[in-house]
């Protein structure tokens, strides 16, 4: 039987196994990326092993601190080449779609290397040879800090705060309805081996530029009400990233700012950040699932935050998904009360 504890028990094998890793994470790298690779490869280099972190997409700057000591490399052509001919091993990290790690996908063809994956994710194609992949999970990084504590590892500080950052903003700073009990006592433990949470917060949070704060304003004024108030609809256009001097990776956080309003469901954020590339990133309030409206469209993510990038206008998207969401509600409405059966 192929249970998760024998997916974990075959991921100690495989990190025992093998010498030389090498790390990845999806395309546009959030915390929880950034935090559960950097952890990683302090737990491996702790262990003797040879470590690089190579990706897709740069590092976000509100995550670039945590890399001091532990640099991630971008992709390029030849460095990927580099790194996938030096490395025996392959670990992916908060993605279990090959997709999802961008033009680090094509090197995997061409190299022999062993992949193995540790991901939380309902969507997934588990392409490791082990997949350690357990939804239930907060945050890539809770995953991280659990398999740590099964190998007797205690994280050193910096490592600590990687899995801090990891958690804390894949939880929303422990708001969102993966803050479970399991969430806070990793907190606790990673505050022990000396984590400060308000410096770890604040060095992630205070990192904005004017700008970025202006747009969010320009986006909110522009937001619109739909489905009576249930669905949030914003939307960025390309010229408004170009005049604040923002790239894609600086919305991190705008979606969730209309959750506050009384009433919502869903927020839907359609970022186009250049012309005819769509982000669309949803988020629910709770009740209804919006994964698998992503999911149908190749993107992805969990039932109450997912994403899925789209080519078209911001209309061609809208037309995409906003029929969609209004069907969730609609069988919401269908659905007897809670607590009534048959
Ligand atoms: P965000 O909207 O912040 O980009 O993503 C919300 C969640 O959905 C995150 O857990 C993210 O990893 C996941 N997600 C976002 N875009 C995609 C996508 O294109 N494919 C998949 N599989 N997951 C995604
Ligand atoms: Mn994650």
């Amino acid at each position: 039987m192929n249970t998760a504890s024998d997916a974990r028990a075959a991921l100690h094998g495989f990190l025992h196994r093998h010498t030389k890793f090498l790390l990845t994470t999806h395309v546009n790298p959030d915390g929880d990326a950034i935090g559960s690779e950097v952890a990683f490869a302090r737990w491996l280099l702790a262990r003797g092993k040879q470590v690089r972190i190579l990706n897709d997409s740069p590092t976000p700057r509100a995550f670039a601190w945590l890399t001091d000591e532990n640099p991630i490399e971008c992709w390029t052509e030849a460095l990927a080449e580099e790194r996938f001919a030096e490395a025996d091993a392959l670990v992916v990290l908060d993605t279990g779609n090959k997709a999802r790690i961008g033009r680090l996908a094509k090197h995997l063809e061409l190299h022999a290397i062993a992949v193995a994956i540790v991901d939380h994710h309902v969507t997934h194609d588990g392409f490791g040879q082990v997949n350690v992949i357990e939804p239930q999970q907060a945050s890539a990084s809770s995953l991280v800090f659990e398999l740590m504590r099964e190998a007797d590892w205690t994280p050193d500080t910096r490592a600590a705060e990687a899995l801090y950052v990891g958690l804390s903003t894949d939880t929303g700073n422990f708001r969102y309805s993966n803050t479970d009990a399991a969430a806070h006592r990793m907190a606790a433990a990673l505050v022990e081996a000396g984590v400060d949470p308000q410096d770890a917060t604040a060095r992630v949070s205070a990192t904005a530029p004017p700008g970025r704060l202006r747009f969010f304003g320009e986006v909110l004024a522009g937001l619109q009400m739909l489905e009576d108030g249930r669905v949030v609809v914003i939307e960025a256009a390309p010229e408004q990233f170009e005049r604040h001097g923002l790239s894609g990776s600086d919305t991190e956080g705008l979606v969730d700012l209309p959750r506050t309003i009384a009433g919502v469901e869903v927020v839907a954020l359609f970022s186009e950040v250049e012309p005819d590339k769509v982000k669309v990133s949803l988020r629910s309030t709770g009740r209804v699932s919006i994964d698998q409206v992503c999911s149908r469209l190749g993107g992805g993510g969990h039932p109450h935050a997912a994403g899925v990038p789209l080519r078209g206008s911001r209309e061609d998207a809208k037309a995409k998904i906003l029929p969609e969401l209004g069907k969730l509600l609609a069988a919401l409405d269908a659905a007897p009360p809670a607590g009534a059966r048959g």
